[in-house]
C-alpha cells in the first residue's frame, strides 16, 4: 500500500528525489537529508508500514539482511568507529516521518551523536514475570 500523502512514500517511489545509495524492488536506501553525522543513512520499505507493528515478517527479514550489506558498504567508505542503528516508534520514541525507516548513523571518534539512556535497577521477581508475561504473547 502507497499513502498519497506520505512523504517517504513519494521518495521510496522516486517520485521525490532523493540521493539514493541502493535500492531493491522492497526497499530504497537514502542519505538522510539532516543527518546526525557523515553518512547517515535510512532504509526505507517501499510499502507504507507506518512503524514496526505493522511490519510483516518477511519484510523485516529483508530488512535486516539488507542492512548488514549496506553496514559493511558504509564501513567500507566511511571507516567510523561505530555505527548505531535506530528505529523509532511513535512520537514519545522521537518518529517525525511517520512511515517505518532504520536510521544508520556512523560513530566517529568526539561527535556528538547521543543516542544513550540513564540506567535503573531492576527487581529480579518483576523481571522474571514480565519475561514470562511477554513470552505468552509471542505467537
Ligand atoms: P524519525 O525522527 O522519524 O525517526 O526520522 C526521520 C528522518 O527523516 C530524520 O532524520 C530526517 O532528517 C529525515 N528526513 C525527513 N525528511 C526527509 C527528506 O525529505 N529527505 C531525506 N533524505 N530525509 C528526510
Ligand atoms: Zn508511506
Amino acid at each position: 500500500m502507497i499513502k498519497d500523502d506520505c512523504i517517504f512514500c513519494k521518495i521510496a517511489k522516486g517520485d521525490i528525489p532523493s540521493n539514493t545509495v541502493y535500492e531493491t524492488s522492497d526497499f530504497r536506501v537514502i542519505l538522510d537529508i539532516s543527518p546526525a553525522s557523515k553518512g547517515h543513512i535510512l532504509i526505507i520499505p517501499k510499502e507504507h508500514f507506518d512503524n514496526i507493528f505493522e511490519m510483516d515478517a518477511d519484510t523485516a527479514a529483508k530488512l535486516f539482511s539488507l542492512a548488514t550489506e549496506v553496514a559493511r558498504a558504509m564501513k567500507a567508505e566511511l571507516n567510523f568507529d561505530g555505527l548505531n542503528i535506530v528505529q523509532n516508534n511513535g512520537e514519545i520514541a522521537g518518529q517525525t516521518v511517520f512511515h517505518f525507516h532504520l536510521h544508520m548513523i556512523p560513530r566517529y571518534e568526539g561527535d556528538e551523536v547521543n543516542v544513550t539512556w540513564k540506567q535503573h535497577e531492576s527487581v529480579p521477581e518483576e523481571q522474571e514475570k514480565l519475561a514470562k508475561a511477554i513470552k505468552k504473547r509471542i505467537q
